[in-house]
């Protein structure tokens, strides 16, 4: 029988420094599940749709965005 488990589940996603984004939009244009979206016109914004493929991550011209875990 297979249980849930109750701790928290770590996740891999993409993470953009956005006082350094540039807000070209070359990160949203390449995700495949449109988990990125410009805010305001100022930075990325990664969503929770990401499954850190990395792909952004090559597409940035300013290599501001990094994959990394978050507890959820
Ligand atoms: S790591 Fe992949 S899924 Fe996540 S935002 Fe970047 S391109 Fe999209
Ligand atoms: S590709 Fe890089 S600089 Fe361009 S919007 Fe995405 S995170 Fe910002």
């Amino acid at each position: 029988m297979h249980h849930e488990k109750k701790h928290p589940v770590i996740k891999r996603r993409a993470f953009v420094e956005t006082k350094l984004c540039v807000a070209c939009g070359c990160c949203k244009k390449t995700c495949p599940l449109a988990a990125i979206d410009i805010h305001k016109g100022m930075y990325a914004y990664v969503n929770e749709a990401c499954v850190a493929c990395g792909l952004c991550v090559s597409a940035c011209p300013a290599s501001v965005i990094s994959l990394g875990e978050v507890a959820s």
